[in-house]
C-alpha cells in the first residue's frame, strides 16, 4: 500500500513529487506514455522563472525529475487504465492488470494534442500529419509545410519549422490570432511564414507517398482551395487526460478537473 501516488511526470507531477519527497512521504510517481509531459516536445522555454537565458524543455524536465529522485521519489512506467475512487484506499489499475492501492492520489496527468477531426487526418499521422513540430520538423527539410492554429503553440512551432521548411503557411479559422502579441510579432517578422487566415481546414489530401495538400474553406467567400503541402502540423490545443476517472471527480465541460 502506498501513502501517496502521483500520476504524471509533467511540471505539476514532478513539483508534487519534489515536495512530497522532501516531506518524507515516499511518493510513487507513475510515468505514462509521454514522460516529462508536453515540455519535452518543445524547444526553448523563455518564460520559466530562474532561467534568464531560457532553457530547453527536455532539459528542464530532466532537471525536475532528478530533483524529485534526489529526495527519494520512486518512478514506475505504466498507464492507468482505471481508478476506483469510491472507497479508501483508492485502487489504481495499471496497464489493465497490476493494481496499486494508495491512501492519497495526486492527478497531474496533463493533456494530449487535439486533432481537427477532418477526413484524411488520422490515417495520415506519420505520413505528413503531425502534432509535434519539434519531433517531426526535421523530416521536412526543403519542403513546404502548413501549421494549423492561431495560438502561441502555432506561432512557436511555425517559427521553429522555418529552420527546415522553405515555407510555413499558418492556416487559422479566424482573421485574428489568439497568440500573445510577442509571439505574433515574431512570426509576422519571419519572411518564411505566410498566412491563410479566416480559413477552415476541411480535408487532408494524400496520395500513396503521404500528404499532398490541405483542403480549406475561405470563410468570407465560402470558396474551397487545396493548399499544396507535404506536411501538416496541427497545433490547436490540448485535451485533458482525465477519461480514466470515469466521472468520479467533477470536471468542466472540456474534461478539466474542477479544483
Ligand atoms: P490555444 O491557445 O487554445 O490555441 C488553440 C488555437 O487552435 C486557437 O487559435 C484556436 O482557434 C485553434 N483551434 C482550436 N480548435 C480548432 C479546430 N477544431 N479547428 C481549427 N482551429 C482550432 O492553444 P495553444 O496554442 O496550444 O496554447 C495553450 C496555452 O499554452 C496558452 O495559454 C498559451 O499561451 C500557452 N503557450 C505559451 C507559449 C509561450 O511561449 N509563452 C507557447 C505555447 C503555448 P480560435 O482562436 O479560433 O479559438
Amino acid at each position: 500500500m502506498q501513502k501517496v501516488v502521483v500520476l504524471g511526470t509533467g511540471p505539476a507531477g514532478l513539483t508534487a513529487a519534489i515536495y512530497l519527497a522532501r516531506a518524507n512521504m515516499n511518493p510513487l510517481v507513475i510515468e505514462g506514455n509521454e514522460p516529462g509531459g508536453q515540455l519535452t516536445l518543445t524547444t526553448e522555454v523563455e518564460n520559466f522563472p530562474g532561467f534568464p537565458e531560457g532553457i530547453m524543455g527536455p532539459e528542464l524536465m530532466q532537471n525536475m525529475r532528478k530533483q524529485a529522485e534526489r529526495f527519494g521519489a520512486t518512478f514506475q512506467r505504466g498507464w492507468v487504465t482505471k481508478a476506483d475512487l469510491t472507497k479508501r484506499p483508492f485502487t489504481l489499475t495499471i496497464d489493465g492488470s497490476e493494481q496499486i492501492q494508495t491512501e492519497t492520489l495526486i492527478v497531474s496527468t496533463g493533456a494530449s494534442a487535439k486533432l481537427l477531426e477532418i477526413p484524411g487526418e488520422k490515417e495520415n499521422i506519420g505520413r505528413g500529419v503531425s502534432t509535434c513540430a519539434t519531433c517531426d520538423g526535421f523530416f521536412f527539410r526543403g519542403k513546404k509545410v502548413i501549421i494549423v492554429g492561431g495560438g502561441d503553440s502555432a506561432m512557436e512551432e511555425a517559427n521553429f519549422l522555418t529552420r527546415f521548411a522553405t515555407e510555413v503557411r499558418v492556416v487559422h479559422r479566424r482573421s485574428e490570432l489568439r497568440a500573445s502579441k510577442i509571439m505574433q510579432d515574431r512570426a509576422r517578422k519571419n519572411p518564411k511564414i505566410t498566412w491563410s487566415l479566416n480559413c477552415t481546414p476541411i480535408e487532408v489530401i494524400a496520395g500513396e507517398k503521404g500528404v499532398t495538400g490541405l483542403k480549406v474553406k475561405h470563410n468570407d467567400t465560402g470558396t474551397e482551395e487545396i493548399i499544396e503541402t507535404e506536411g501538416i502540423f496541427v497545433a490547436i490545443g490540448h485535451r485533458p487526460n482525465t477519461a480514466f476517472l470515469q466521472g468520479q471527480i467533477k470536471t468542466d465541460e472540456t474534461g478539466y478537473i474542477v479544483v
